[in-house]
């Protein structure tokens, strides 16, 4: 099938809830992607941070191709020595304790939420239900987890919405402090916001955050859907802060390309969910565990990170040279990059997709890049310039 016959299937058959470029991915390899005409394109994106080994990883193929050869599916009526390999490396990796895993990141923070709220009704009762999240946050498009976003745009349509959800500005501590009652049980908050901006917690603020969680029995919960797995040069970007949160959520670059989510419990909430309150059909799949073990192993390597960091320091000193007219700023850490432009990003990301690069926006005025961790400096050469000649 050409592009055209395949974008006229997805016109004619698939509700049109996404505004998608006219581009239609069937192969590609490392970080180079070909659409159904046979155009190449650089790509500056992974999915959404998804394809975080890139396109057709060997030792990732061959680790999914053999458990798909074992056995395909099991009911969680029995154990999986997969999921059990893989929840050994992310609690060691983590200092959490324990993993749940389900299928998405909006499921991974529907479950950090229920486990919040159950831990403070185990301990406190009820009316201590309410989570704090921040302004321009995003956690997921269910009932809950739009709920739990903390922007209006996303408040609409779907009323009635969950309630128990409070928004406060991000790196303001007095704002928190003064939205803290003795109704909340948790704050949510990603290191990083991914599609809010690229916009960075301070240092002080997570410490401080921290802090007032722990002095009123508070849980902090951080959604690093986006952020996690090697993204920003840490394996966790909480790693950046000198903190531990109570509850992390995890999804996008967790399965290398195969849907998995996931919540890990720390100390405190470690045994709060018992037997019949919480499951999923699909939760911890063999075949997408075992992609995603090997995504962890690989990227875990304290080489492999400091080599992500290095990347990222690469786009943004070749960015930074370029002395780009349409840039204003520079923000993020590895390569999760926010580039603030003048005028729209989503004409930029046309522009680039015409001229053979993928690249993601953010918020009103960022370009977002988020390369697969294994891109190479020759695909990131190519990439830049191009945007650079669009930005210049
Ligand atoms: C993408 C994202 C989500 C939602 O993940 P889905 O897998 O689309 O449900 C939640 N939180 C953050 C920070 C994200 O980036």
């Amino acid at each position: 099938m050409t592009n055209n016959e395949i974008i006229s299937l997805d016109h004619e058959y698939i509700m049109q809830t996404y505004g998608r470029l006219k581009i239609a991915p069937v192969s590609g390899r490392s970080a180079t992607m070909a659409d159904a005409d046979g155009r190449e394109y650089i790509d500056f994106t992974s999915g959404i941070g998804v394809n975080s080994l890139g396109y057709c990883d060997e030792g990732w193929i061959r680790a999914v191709e053999e458990q798909l050869g074992s056995i395909q599916h099991m009911s969680n009526y029995f154990y999986c020595d997969k999921a059990g390999q893989l929840a050994e490396s992310l609690v060691k990796l983590s200092g959490l304790k324990r993993v749940f895993f389900g299928n998405s990141g909006a499921e991974a923070n529907e479950g950090a939420i229920k486990l919040a709220r159950k831990y403070s009704h185990d301990k406190y009762g009820e009316g201590r239900a309410t989570v704090i999240s921040l302004v321009n946050s995003f956690h997921g498009r269910t009932i809950t987890t739009l709920a739990a976003t903390g922007q209006d745009v996303f408040h609409h349509y779907f009323e009635p919405f969950t309630e128990g959800f409070k928004y406060v500005p991000a790196n303001d501590i007095a704002a928190l402090e003064a939205a803290i009652d003795g109704s909340v049980c948790a704050v949510i908050a990603e290191p990083i916001q991914g599609e809010g901006g690229v916009n960075e917690l301070d240092t002080d603020y997570v410490k401080a955050l921290r802090k007032l969680c722990d002095e009123r029995d508070i849980l902090l919960i951080f959604d690093e859907v986006q952020t996690g797995i090697g993204r920003t040069g840490k394996f966790f970007a909480f790693e950046h802060f000198g903190i531990k949160p109570d509850i992390l959520t995890l999804a996008k670059g967790l399965g290398g390309g195969l849907p998995i989510g996931a919540f890990l419990a720390g100390e405190k909430t470690e045994n709060t969910l018992g037997a019949g309150m919480h499951g999923s059909t699909f939760g911890a799949n063999p075949v997408v565990c075992a992609g995603a073990v090997e995504v962890v192993g690989r990227v875990s390597k304290p080489e492999f990170l400091a080599e992500v960091a290095k990347k990222g320091e690469y786009f943004c000193e070749k960015l930074l040279a370029a002395k780009l007219s349409k840039v204003v700023g520079l923000r993020g850490k590895g390569m999760m990059i926010g580039i603030q432009v003048v005028g729209n990003p989503k004409d930029y990301l046309h522009d680039c997709a015409d001229a053979g690069l993928l690249v993601l926006t953010a918020g009103k005025d960022v370009i977002r890049l988020l390369p697969p961790l294994t891109i190479t400096y020759a695909e990131i050469d190519r990439g830049l310039e191009i945007l650079t000649e669009i930005l210049k």
